[in-house]
């Protein structure tokens, strides 16, 4: 099903403007996520699609070809999954994936098949008849999509389906989510705060800033590409080179960037990832924190930036640089980014 969204917005009694007029498509089977901090409005238009909230006057909303904008959640065959999953938990997997069906007066017979279908799908069979109260977060997490898509909806909604997940085991079903919504084909609309969590998820992402889409790409085009500094920042952290440029030469305190032609009246912004320490490298600095990550060093390296800025970088050897050394580091040009001066696009 392709979800059409023409020019959603709302604005609440108290006169918060949660959501401006927005407007977005989701083809059929796509994974969408909605991105941003606390407070931008992912769960507004989540609720907008899902018919749980009221938008104002002049939004559409379509599903296919049918307009649902007023039609009442009951009878748009959504899918919801919720940050709490609300299940039932005296009743058994079975029951609570079925209930769906149960509602929809499906017979018994298609009902037994479907849920067995999609409990298979889900790795759910062997836990079937066990009440979900005596389940681990990540399995009710997998009763809660299986509930969710046995009866078939036309579009799956997720609100932060994984936040009550400890960070070892959100790791884990991540990407088993990402795989069982692949494998349902069913088009869906993701909501989290979470960038890496996104990443890993959606096939596109829209980045949200008080209640604004700032862009909508998939992942490497939001990360090598961002519209504006929000985004930048937002995903992968991309840090501003803020200094004085003088025929296409960054002049910062810690020493001079050669940049590429064009980039005059633009800021450079740069990656953790992609400053390395080099004793040829064209910056220095002290290095003020070192943390270790498993798979590289984090340093902050001071001095670099203007205004006490700190510079981070990561660092991939066995040992790094002790607090309080100087290092030398390079930056390659072509890993910058160059983005007109900063808009109030921060939240
Ligand atoms: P979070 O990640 O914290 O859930 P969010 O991006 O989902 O945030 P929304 O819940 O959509 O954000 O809220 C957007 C804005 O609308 C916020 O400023 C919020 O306080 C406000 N808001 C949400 N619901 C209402 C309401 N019923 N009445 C008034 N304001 C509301």
């Amino acid at each position: 099903m392709t979800l059409t969204i023409e020019n959603a917005a709302k604005t609440f009694a108290d006169g918060t403007r949660a959501l401006c007029p927005t407007n977005l498509t989701v083809g059929p089977g796509e994974i969408l996520s909605l991105l941003g901090p606390s407070g931008c409005g992912k769960t507004t238009l989540l609720r907008i699609i899902a018919g749980l909230e009221r938008p104002d006057a002049g939004s559409r909303i379509r599903f296919d070809e049918t307009d649902v904008t007023g039609l009442a959640v009951e009878h748009r065959n959504v899918g919801m999954v919720f940050q709490s999953y609300a299940l039932f938990p005296n009743m058994s997997v079975r029951a609570n994936v079925g209930y769906g069906l149960k509602v929809r007066k499906v017979p018994a017979e298609e009902r037994r098949q479907r849920v067995n279908e999609v409990l298979s799908l889900c790795r759910l069979t062997d836990y079937a008849d066990r009440p979900t109260h005596a389940l681990s977060g990540g399995q009710r997490q997998r009763v809660a999509l299986a509930r969710a898509v046995a009866p078939r909806p036309r579009i799956l909604l997720l609100d932060e389906p994984l936040s009550a997940l400890d960070a070892a085991l959100r790791d884990n079903l991540r990407d088993e989510l990402a795989a069982m919504l692949r494998q349902f084909r069913i088009t869906a609309v993701f909501v989290t705060h979470d960038q890496s969590e996104a990443m890993a998820i959606a096939d596109r992402i829209a980045v949200m800033s008080n209640g604004t889409m700032l862009q909508v790409g998939r992942p490497e085009e939001l990360y090598h590409t961002p519209a504006n500094a929000f985004v930048a920042r937002f995903i992968g952290n991309a840090m501003p080179l803020t200094g004085h440029m003088e025929n296409d030469v960054l002049q910062l305190p810690g020493g001079q960037l050669k940049l590429p032609a064009g980039a005059a009246g633009k800021t450079a912004y740069i990656r953790s990832e992609n400053v390395r320490l080099d004793q040829t490298g064209s910056l220095s600095g002290t290095v003020e924190t070192v943390t270790f990550s498993g798979g590289h060093f984090r340093l902050a390296v001071g001095g670099v930036l203007p205004d006490a800025g700190l510079l981070y970088l990561q660092h991939p050897g066995r040992t790094a640089p002790e607090t309080g050394s100087t290092v030398r580091l390079t930056i390659d040009p072509s890993d910058l980014i160059f983005l007109a001066d900063q808009t109030s696009t921060h939240s």
